[in-house]
């Protein structure tokens, strides 16, 4: 059973501890990570972006796979299937296929834009039990080209979409998806405090969670942040994995070239980068 991201996520706050989000792509992706939650008792919370729901044939096959995976691997820590940036129109579709989680992207709408299309979708998620998450200050990324610092949210917006009963909330504070440049000032923390005094018990997100030093997060954690997002160091972790497979020869030795066991190194790093993160994060025996 998948369920919304309410309840870890309020724990994970009170607690001081953040809840990852792992984005999948595939089979051994979902596999690897909910291995790992199921592994080290921490509640986990699948992303799945846009484009990887289309990769994946469609958030209903995706709805799918997780649900029956979650069954037939005795998973029994707590499992958020949530929709990742998601877009007015892809909030929809996947609330329809059974996700159990939902952001909401808006931060690209001007203020007033984003408050009414983010009202709306708290109030159907309210009614069906869902999660919804929704972001303020936009959170750019290398194939953005922003270079140095990511954007800054302004704490009384976030203030304003809070208000309107989301369950989490995502704020810009430096943060930046994909790699960081050699450049990069840090994160914000002032703008982190900010938006905690002034949001309260509202768990905070942070995106971009690859390359963010070890102590930035922990303060980050320390300061309200309950969800740390993950992509990209699942992705690099998997490639180097498959990489090194290849670049051995071992493809080519007996039935190397087997898919189950041509991508078994890469499903093994992701586990172990997961579970670094976990560890982290603080959510290990948590669920
Ligand atoms: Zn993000």
């Amino acid at each position: 059973m998948l369920v919304s991201a309410k309840e870890m996520l309020t724990k994970a706050k009170q607690g001081k501890y953040a809840v990852g989000q792992f984005n999948i792509n595939n089979l051994e992706w979902t596999k690897a990570i909910l291995l790992t939650a199921e592994e080290l008792k921490s509640p986990v919370i699948l992303g799945v972006s846009e484009g990887a729901g289309k990769y994946m044939c469609g958030f209903k096959t995706v709805t799918n796979m997780v649900k029956a995976m979650v069954e037939e691997l005795n998973i029994t820590v707590p499992v958020a299937l949530h929709l990742d940036h998601g877009s007015y129109e892809g909030a929809k579709k996947c609330i329809e296929a059974g996700f159990s989680s939902i952001m909401f992207d808006g931060s690209h709408y001007p203020i007033e834009e984003n408050i009414e299309k983010t009202k709306e979708l708290v109030d159907t998620c309210n009614r069906l039990g869902l999660s919804l998450e929704a972001e303020v200050g936009a959170i750019g990324g290398e194939e953005d080209g922003v270079i140095g610092g990511g954007e800054v949210a302004d704490p009384k917006e976030c203030k304003m979409i809070a208000d309107l009963g989301v369950t989490m909330l995502a704020a810009g504070i430096g943060n930046i998806h994909g790699k960081y440049p050699e450049n990069w000032a840090g994160l914000s923390f002032d703008t982190l405090d900010a938006i905690q005094q002034l949001t309260g018990d509202m768990p905070l997100v942070l995106h971009g969670g690859t390359g963010i030093p070890a102590d930035m997060i922990k303060k980050a954690i320390s300061l309200g942040v309950s969800k740390i997002n993950v992509n990209t160091e699942c992705q690099l972790s998997f490639a180097a994995a498959t990489r090194k497979y290849i670049e051995a020869g071992k493809d080519l030795q007996g039935k190397g070239f087997d898919p189950r066991k041509l991508l078994a190194d890469g499903t093994e790093a992701i586990k172990e980068t997961v579970k670094e993160k976990m560890e982290l994060f603080g959510s290990v025996g948590k669920a």
